[in-house]
């Protein structure tokens, strides 16, 4: 029987992938997902879905390898079965490029991916610009797909969902429960000054002859094709709200990529698109109580997960439902009768 009552707040990759794990995981508990906006009107959804990180800089690297490798398990599991086109998730394979060596070569998560390598000199004539290459291949996960996708499996586990904006968590206390994956939108949620807007521009072009990403280390200059369109990007512009297509940014996108892939110079624009990426020094996924109508009530946070929200989704997702069951284990009988 269902006695637990969990809301999320969320309707990204974060909080769908979020109430998936909890609502398979923890049959005991009736789970209702809450967001002002849904696919396709997410920042997820305009994410290229490169699977790939930077460490954050407090977290120790233990906890945020353990996030990558779930993630990257549990995508390439669906990279390589009959769901793979439905849930719009594929294998990548490319370069990520340097102009100087980097200091550190081997990134944390090159264990994980498929055959990280260093590129060899011949690799490396195509970029003149460039002194060192890695090659790799990953996943590349299309929240456009991926979204609908995981809500199908979060309303077949029996979750409810319900477009609704939160202006208080004091408005949730009829929950047992609370986690909260309201990405940027923690700032005025939960009044987290340490969120900041990470502005990002991308086009999306026709080039079904590119097959493979070209990635430069500076991470402002990027082509992932995928499985419709090829995005190109970008920027990152901390600090920026501006939601807009800056007509000279795409300009200077093409320009950059074309540098790269002289192909791309006959490439169609099918669309462009600008997000916010959910900054903060670190991603939060933790654990507080907060008192709501005079009750104390768990609320867990999974959010602030920057630029790298497809990548790390499902992994601090499992790391929720773990601070999930603590909370449970603390919860007052009647809660759970
Ligand atoms: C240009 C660009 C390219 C990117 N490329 C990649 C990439 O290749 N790989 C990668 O891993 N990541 C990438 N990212 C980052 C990724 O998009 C984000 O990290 C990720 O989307 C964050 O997911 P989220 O669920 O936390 O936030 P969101 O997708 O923003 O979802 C937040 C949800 O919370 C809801 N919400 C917020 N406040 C409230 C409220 N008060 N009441 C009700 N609902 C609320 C919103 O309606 C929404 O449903 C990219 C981002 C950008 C902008």
């Amino acid at each position: 029987m269902r006695s637990v009552r969990v809301v999320v707040v969320g309707g990204g990759v974060v909080g769908f992938s979020t109430a998936v794990c909890i609502s398979e995981a923890l049959p005991s508990c009736s789970v209702c997902l809450l967001a002002d906006r849904f696919s396709p009107d997410t920042t997820s959804d305009g994410a290229a879905g490169i699977v790939f990180a930077a460490p954050f800089p407090d977290i120790p690297l233990e906890r945020q390898k353990r996030w990558f490798k779930d993630s990257f398990d549990h995508l390439l599991e669906l990279a390589q079965c009959q769901a793979s086109p439905d849930a719009g998730v594929i294998l990548s394979s490319g370069w990520q490029i340097f102009k100087d060596v980097p200091a550190v070569k081997k990134p944390f998560w090159s264990e994980f991916v498929i055959g990280f390598r260093f590129m060899t000199d011949g690799e490396l004539k195509r970029f003149p610009h460039h002194k060192f290459g890695q090659a790799f291949t990953t996943v590349k996960c299309e929240c456009s797909s991926y979204l609908p996708w995981l809500e199908k499996r979060f309303r077949k586990a029996g979750g409810l969902v319900e477009k609704r904006k939160v202006t208080s968590l004091q408005e949730l206390s009829d929950f047992d429960l609370i986690v909260n994956c309201s990405g940027l939108g923690s700032r005025t949620l939960v009044g987290d000054t340490q969120m900041y807007p990470v502005r990002g521009q991308v086009l999306k072009v026709e080039a079904p002859w590119l097959k493979h990403f070209i990635r430069d280390g500076d991470g402002q200059t990027y082509i992932y094709p995928g499985v419709h369109s090829v995005t190109l990007g970008g920027t990152r512009q901390e600090g920026d709200w501006r939601l807009q297509v800056d007509p000279a940014e795409a300009e200077s996108i093409l320009e950059r990529c074309s540098r790269l892939e002289p192909s791309l110079r006959k490439a169609r624009v099918l669309s462009e698109w600008v997000g916010l990426r959910p900054g903060r020094r670190n991603l939060r996924v933790e654990r507080e109580l907060v008192l709501l109508q005079g009750r104390q009530v768990p609320v867990v946070h999974n959010y602030g997960h920057g630029g790298f929200g497809v990548t790390l989704a499902w992994g601090t997702a499992l790391d929720a439902v773990g601070l999930v069951k603590h909370c449970l284990n603390e919860l007052p009988l009647q809660a759970k009768l």
